[in-house]
């Protein structure tokens, strides 16, 4: 008879311990990262990605480049960094933009402590340790005192709901998943699906390679010139030589940069000098127009004014007249959705090898094997793009099981919209901290500048605690009711939620109809935030031991 050993238990490994967790490492994880390891803390950063950039890891598409002055979209807090970094356009080109961060990866050497190609499936907080646990794909799971969303307001593609998707048997491609090897469109006919800025950005640079290039178009946007130019050595030097100078004035405009701003309204221009103060906006291209009228947003007459305009220029840039006409935004207050920077978007048009599908007049009934079928026609396609947007500013953290006090999940304490303290901290969920949460600025701002700014007030809070030995940070309740109140009061007067855009959650079918970001401006919000910091961080709710630990002291 022969023995056999008795096959020995699979053990799970130990979670390993951590100080913090930070989910992300784009420009947010990797500022987190460094700023909390420089604490002395010790700190595990997770991201799905195999390398660093986020947003500019995966959106890799042609044409793909930054809307704010590269020189004012990087980081501040490292005047090292920002005198030895050069940026070589206006608006950086996306590979441009993620060298940039793997080089403030590598100077700060922030990569030895980042797992990549991870996905965080879950975060679940333990009232008798008050730590969280938190679980990745790879089936590992580590604890933390802190856990710190850094996952990004627009990391979540959409998949558009178009029957017979996975029928198409040529390649799709998602510009937020572009692949990393070159992508040849040579000789194709390819049918790009969306108008929003990715869509409007690939476009024009896909029509130069592509056989044929087939625009299908639901809702037109507003779009503006960037009118990106190479920057001059001369002109990054003079930037260097008074860096400080401009990102101060930057941390205080509400947009988080330098672009004009002024409280002149539209109509106290007579027509002549309106005109011209909008042609001079239009020449200088980029964010300029929304310096020269500052009642746009909040006027309806005034915005209607200014709309007219684009149509004008939109008239002059098309030769087809019925395309022109169909690429005039319409039913909506122009910045009620993202305005667009473009690069010869309209111009685009003019090509014979490009051609505008108004899906809206003839809607996309489904995908087949070879293309896509309309009501009224069969587009035969060798290749898709799908430019169709993100589940913004919730997706990423409703798809982490995040459960916070008691079990409670998140998406049970969202289901009716994003509630939350600042955009930062969450009402049941302890030591949870989001960066550029619903109901911050974020992606109204210069998203760089509203990062820092998080990433700081955060790390001004943990120094507080660990001054006054307090162990777990909670938003109170009222407080947070109160601010989700403000952030509405600040948007409804504007025309911001007359659109069904992404800030509301209108893009995605079953999403709460709730206005996400805060109107108010990163000043504004700053000022308030300090505040609120000054005042012992009114709002918040401390712990100063963990409940196990209480409770040994109690018995
Ligand atoms: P992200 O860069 O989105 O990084 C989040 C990271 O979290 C991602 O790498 C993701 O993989 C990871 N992640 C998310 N969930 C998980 C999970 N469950 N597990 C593991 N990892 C996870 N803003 C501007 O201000 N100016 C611009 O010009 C501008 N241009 C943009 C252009 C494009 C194409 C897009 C899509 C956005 C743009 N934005 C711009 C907004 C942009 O997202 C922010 O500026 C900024 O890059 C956000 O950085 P972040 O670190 O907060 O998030
Ligand atoms: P988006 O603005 O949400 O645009 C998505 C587009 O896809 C819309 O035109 C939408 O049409 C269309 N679409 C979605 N589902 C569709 C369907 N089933 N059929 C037909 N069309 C469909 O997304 P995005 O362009 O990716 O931009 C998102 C945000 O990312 C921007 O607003 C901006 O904040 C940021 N971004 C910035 C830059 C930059 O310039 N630096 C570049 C890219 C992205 P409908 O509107 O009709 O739904």
């Amino acid at each position: 008879m022969t023995t056999v050993a008795a096959a020995s238990p699979t053990v799970a490994p130990e979670p390993e311990q951590f100080d913090a967790v930070i989910v992300g490492a784009g420009f947010a994880g990797l500022y987190l990262f460094h700023t909390l390891r420089g604490k002395g803390m010790r700190v595990r950063v997770i991201d799905a990605a195999d390398g660093v950039g986020g947003t500019w890891y995966w959106n890799r598409y042609p044409g793909a480049r930054c809307d704010v002055l590269s020189v004012d979209y990087s980081f501040s807090f490292s005047e090292e960094i920002q005198q030895a970094w050069v940026w070589t356009e206006k608006y950086a080109a996306q590979p441009e933009i993620l060298r940039y961060l793997e080089f403030v990866a590598d100077r700060l050497d922030l990569r030895r402590d980042i797992r990549f190609s991870t996905r965080v499936e879950a975060a679940i907080y333990d009232d008798a340790t008050a730590s969280w646990l938190v679980r990745t794909d790879d089936g590992l799971t580590c604890t933390a005192r802190f856990c710190i969303m850094a996952t990004g307001c627009l990391s979540i593609p959409k998949e558009p709901d178009i029957p017979g998707l996975a029928a198409f048997t040529g390649p799709v491609y998602f510009t937020s998943r572009w692949p990393q090897q070159h992508t040849d469109f040579a000789g194709q006919t390819v049918g790009l699906i969306g108008t929003g800025s990715s869509g409007i950005q690939a476009g024009p640079e896909i029509a130069k390679t592509a056989e044929r290039l087939l625009v299908f178009q639901r809702t037109p946007s507003f779009t503006i010139p960037a009118r990106n130019i190479p920057l001059a050595d001369d002109f990054m030097n003079e930037i260097k030589a008074d860096y400080a100078a401009r990102r101060q004035a930057a941390r205080r405009h509400p947009a988080g940069h330098l672009r004009p701003i002024t409280r002149r309204t539209t109509f106290s221009y007579d027509d002549k000098e309106r005109r011209e103060a909008f042609e001079g906006a239009w020449q200088r291209g980029g964010q300029d127009l929304f310096g020269v009228f500052g009642d746009l947003i909040v006027d309806e007459a005034a915005n209607a004014e200014i709309a007219r305009m684009i149509y004008d220029k939109i008239d002059e840039a098309v030769a087809d007249p019925a395309t022109a006409a169909a690429l005039k935004p319409r039913g909506a207050p122009l910045g009620g959705r993202r305005i667009c920077l473009d690069t010869d978007y309209y111009a685009m048009f003019n090509r014979s090898n490009v051609t505008l599908v108004d899906v809206l007049a003839d809607p996309i009934t489904t995908v087949v094997a070879d293309g896509v079928q309309t009501h009224g026609a069969h587009y035969r396609l060798d290749a898709l793009v799908l430019a169709t947007g993100f589940d913004a500013m919730t997706g990423a953290l409703l798809n982490i099981d995040i459960r916070g006090r008691n079990g409670t999940p998140l998406r049970e304490k969202w289901s009716h919209g994003p509630v939350s303290y600042l955009g930062i901290a969450i009402a049941g969920f302890p030591n949870l901290f989001t960066i550029t949460g619903p109901g911050s600025p974020s992606v109204l701002s210069n998203v760089v500048a509203s990062i820092e700014q998080h990433v700081e007030w955060l790390a001004d809070l943990f120094d507080h605690m660990d001054a006054h030995g307090l162990r777990v940070a909670e938003a109170d309740a009222d407080a947070e009711q109160a601010w989700v109140r403000h952030v509405y009061d600040l948007a409804a007067p504007t025309l911001m939620i007359k659109a069904n855009s992404w800030y509301l959650g209108a893009n995605v079918p079953g999403k709460p109809r709730v206005f996400m970001p805060y109107v108010g401006g990163l000043d504004v919000y700053r000022d308030k935030a300090d505040a609120i910091a000054h005042d012992g961080y009114r709002g918040f709710h401390f712990d100063a031991e963990t409940p196990n630990v209480r409770a040994t002291h109690a018995a």
